[in-house]
């Protein structure tokens, strides 16, 4: 079973997708760390995210389990992810492992932003999280500050706003529902109401499909 969670950031997607995934007993993969970490990869290699040969390098030799979550969680990590996404050798570079990952069983949640357009089409149900900008930047400036890093919640809230545009703007694979996926907003919801209601959807679209855990 296959189950593909997109959205903007800071929707709640990670968190929601990581528990359907310890609920179900599937692997869990977060796909923008694969972003992060080769934004990261560029940086320390002393190029540009938006260099697109350093950027195509950087993905085509990826370790991802080379940074720390602290390191790939950071700001400029966020940022620099978004610019290397836009470039489409990236996007192809990066495609075939979280298709294996997949495929592999038990199967898997992945959460991200092409996840039920591109990478897993036929994913067994799609989720497509949202919430307002400002909620979404005061949870982001909450988690940021529980790690030490000192950013204003404006400047969160900017970056935030950044990314939406570049990541729903691009040509190719812009973040925006599939046509079969769910609309589940969490900007009123805490995580616990989240959770429930993101099963309780999932659960609906899999009873249809007559393959209920
Ligand atoms: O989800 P997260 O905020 O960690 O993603 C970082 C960046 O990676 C996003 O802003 C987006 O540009 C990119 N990304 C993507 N496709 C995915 C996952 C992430 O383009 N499937």
């Amino acid at each position: 079973m296959v189950i593909a969670v997109d959205g903007p950031a800071a929707s709640g997607k990670g968190t929601l997708a990581r528990r359907l995934a310890a609920y179900y007993g599937l692997s869990y993969l977060d796909t923008g760390s694969l972003y992060r970490a080769t934004g990261l990869a560029v940086e320390a290699a002393g190029a540009r995210p938006d260099d697109q040969p350093a950027a195509l390098n950087a993905a085509q030799t990826l370790d991802p389990s080379f940074y720390s979550e602290d390191q790939l969680r950071s700001p400029g990590a966020g940022e620099a992810a978004s610019q290397v996404a836009a470039i489409p050798a990236v996007r192809s570079a990066l495609l075939e492992f979280q298709r294996n990952f997949a495929a592999t069983p038990p199967g898997a949640v992945l959460d991200g932003r092409d996840i039920g357009t591109v990478v897993c089409p036929d994913a067994d149900a799609k989720l497509f999280v949202t919430a307002q900008p400002e909620t979404r930047a005061q949870r982001r400036h909450l988690e940021h500050a529980g790690r030490g890093d000192e950013l204003s919640y404006e400047n969160v809230l900017a970056d935030i706003r950044r990314r939406d545009e570049r990541d729903s703007g691009r040509a190719v694979a812009p973040l925006k529902p599939a046509e079969d996926a769910i609309l589940l907003d969490t900007t009123e919801l805490g995580i616990e109401a989240a959770f429930q209601a993101a099963l309780d959807l999932v659960e609906s679209v899999l009873n249809e499909r007559g393959q209920s855990a």
